[in-house]
């Protein structure tokens, strides 16, 4: 159990913030006494958020952003400095995908998932990098990707790739801007039966129980599992922690390769 001063004074920016996990996110930072700012493109989504949080007394806002834009996120991450004063943690959580056997995939396919996942964390870990510096906790980027990414996700080469080189980028970044006090960490959830992208892709098409079989525990994760690791990893729980990839997935993965 986190105490309620975990995070306190700490400004948490989350992209896709306003999505199953990044809200998720956003909600158990905020009652653990941080400031949150979304970033994502639908204005309805990030009000509803916004209002939600507001509801339980989190100081909360939300920068309509499009990640692949980057003087879009600039702007925002600027703004949310100039507003609250700092930049202390980045979650860099926001992503598209889609199926699609490889072979069919049109590079403006590819290019957007990339675009999204890859270069939107490119931007906002630069666009963020002055600010994190002068962060009086030691600034902490988290980005969610998932460990298909490392094994190969077969129908989703463009998320798969987008995923790896973000696990890459932390890495190179914890070594180049750890002695800036900045810890760069990922996180790779195992499937989340509590979100839509789980709904649709496996309870709805009949896979559910395939599905939660894959995994070692033998049932999905909730997303308040991802963040608490993300809680653990923006607080000072996890100050020697950098350069890791926290697998929180059931077992998955292990179970993939052990079998
Ligand atoms: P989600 O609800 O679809 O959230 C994704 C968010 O990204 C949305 O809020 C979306 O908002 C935002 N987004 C998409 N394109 C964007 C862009 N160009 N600029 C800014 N924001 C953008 O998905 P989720 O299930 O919570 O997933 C969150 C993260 O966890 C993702 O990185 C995903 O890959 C990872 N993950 C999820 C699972 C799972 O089981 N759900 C498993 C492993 C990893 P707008 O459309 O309003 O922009």
């Amino acid at each position: 159990m986190f105490t309620a001063d975990t995070l306190k004074g700490r400004v948490a920016l989350i992209t896709g913030g306003a999505g199953d996990i990044g809200l998720e996110i956003a909600t158990t930072y905020g009652r653990l006494g941080a400031t949150v700012v979304l970033a994502s493109r639908n204005q309805e989504r990030l009000d509803r958020a916004c209002g939600q949080l507001a509801a339980e007394g989190i100081t909360a806002a939300a920068f309509r952003t499009d990640v692949r834009d980057f003087d879009e996120v600039k702007r925002t991450i600027d703004n949310a400095v100039e507003r609250f004063g700092s930049l202390d943690v980045l979650v860099n959580n926001a992503a598209g995908n889609f199926h699609c056997p490889t072979a069919g995939l049109t590079p403006k396919g590819w290019r957007t998932v990339i675009d999204i996942d890859l270069n939107g964390t490119f931007y906002c870990c630069l666009a963020s990098y002055e600010h994190l510096k002068r962060s009086q906790f030691g600034g902490s980027i988290i980005s969610i990707i998932t460990m298909l990414g490392v094994t190969g996700w077969p129908g989703a080469a463009h998320a798969a790739a987008a995923k790896a080189g973000i696990l890459s980028l932390s890495r190179t970044l914890a070594v180049e801007w750890g002695p800036d006090g900045i810890r760069v960490n990922t996180i790779s959830p195992g499937p989340i039966g509590d979100t839509e992208g789980v709904k649709r892709m496996y309870l709805d098409t009949g896979r559910g129980e395939l599905e939660r079989k894959k995994t070692a525990l033998g049932r999905f994760g909730a997303k308040i599992d991802i963040a608490n690791a993300a809680t653990y990893l923006a607080s000072d729980l996890g100050s020697y922690m950098t350069g890791e990839n926290m697998v929180v997935d059931g077992g998955r993965w292990l179970k993939y390769v052990a079998s």
